[in-house]
């Protein structure tokens, strides 16, 4: 198998210039041209020829040489079909590798692992297009896709908001959801020299451990779901009315207050002050009043 060779800069604008084409914006493209971070990844995806990796926005193929000659068997979906024939050239030779032409939100991630690894627990690698990186996150925690581990590069700002804590400002839905279904790890922050293309802002590479259980038992998972949104649609108010306008509720401010009181909480207190457990609490007590 070939060496990596694309995180050499000159490397990378020769293969782009090759093909006549440039890192495009709308699709969230900084390609990474820096060995160590490269290497870093790999390092904290934890990888042996045993696993499966998918990855998420190949660009031309830097990270995925890294991942072919760490893991067993690598998916790369990529949704700019430009790229295709620089993954073409790039991969070539890292025989182990196969791309796919998608949207990440659209494809069918249990179908992939069946497909390509006989529905086995596979690792997600991505460092992720910035403009869609929560919805993709949801998408990932919520596909029940037998997924262990995600290693991915993210803007650092959003990088806080997974580690964040109750009554921190950085404290929100996507806090909640990453913190539910998994067990968040900051690895290392990155510098937008890094990046060809540099962008505008730091990133952070970040390892979130899948949890084989939930970190505790909630009667119905939609309405913690739906709560954690109904509070931080409104996150300067009071969870109460959070409960009352949200459109997918119909409980009344009696009913909202009832449940705040039977869960020991303030009829004033904001969303942004419980913590996940205490949103568990709270949603048991509004699934019992339904
Ligand atoms: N992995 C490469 C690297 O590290 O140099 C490129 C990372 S770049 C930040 C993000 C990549 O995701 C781009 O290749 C972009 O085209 C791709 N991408 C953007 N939106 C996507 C989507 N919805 N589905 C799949 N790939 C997407």
């Amino acid at each position: 198998m070939k060496k990596p060779y694309l995180a050499d800069p000159k490397e990378a604008r020769r293969v782009l210039g090759a093909h006549d084409t440039q890192a495009r914006k709308k699709y969230g493209q900084n390609f990474l041209i820096d060995e160590s971070v490269l290497m870093g990844i790999v390092d904290a995806a934890d990888l042996s020829r045993d696993d499966f990796v998918v990855e998420i926005g190949p660009g031309i193929g830097t990270l995925t040489q890294y991942l072919s000659v760490a893991a067993g068997h690598v998916c790369a979906v990529e949704i700019d079909a430009k790229l295709l024939p620089v993954l073409e050239e790039t991969l070539s030779g890292f025989g182990n590798v196969r791309v796919i032409h998608a949207d990440i939100l659209k494809t069918d991630l249990m179908a992939l692992a069946q497909e390509e690894n006989g529905g086995r627990p596979f690792k997600v690698c991505a460092n992720l297009p910035y403009y869609i990186t929560t919805p993709i996150l949801m998408e990932l925690l919520k596909s029940r896709a037998p997924i262990t581990q995600m290693t991915v590069m993210v803007q650092k700002e959003v990088a806080d908001r997974m580690l964040a804590g109750p009554g921190n400002k950085e404290y929100g839905a996507l806090t909640l959801a990453v913190q539910y279904y998994t067990e968040p790890k900051m690895n290392f922050i990155v510098h937008p020299h890094s990046f060809l293309p540099q962008p505008g802002v730091d990133s952070a590479v970040v390892t979130l451990k899948l949890r084989e259980e939930p970190p505790f038992p909630v009667k119905d998972e939609n309405m913690l779901f739906d709560l954690i949104r109904a509070s931080f649609n409104q996150r300067r108010k009071k969870l109460t009315n959070g409960i009352v306008n949200f459109a997918k509720f119909d409980f009344t401010k009696e009913e909202a207050e009832a449940a705040l009181a039977s869960c020991g909480m303030k009829a004033d207190i904001r969303g942004e002050a419980l913590s996940l457990v205490e949103f568990g609490r709270l949603a048991d007590a509004l699934a019992d009043l339904r």
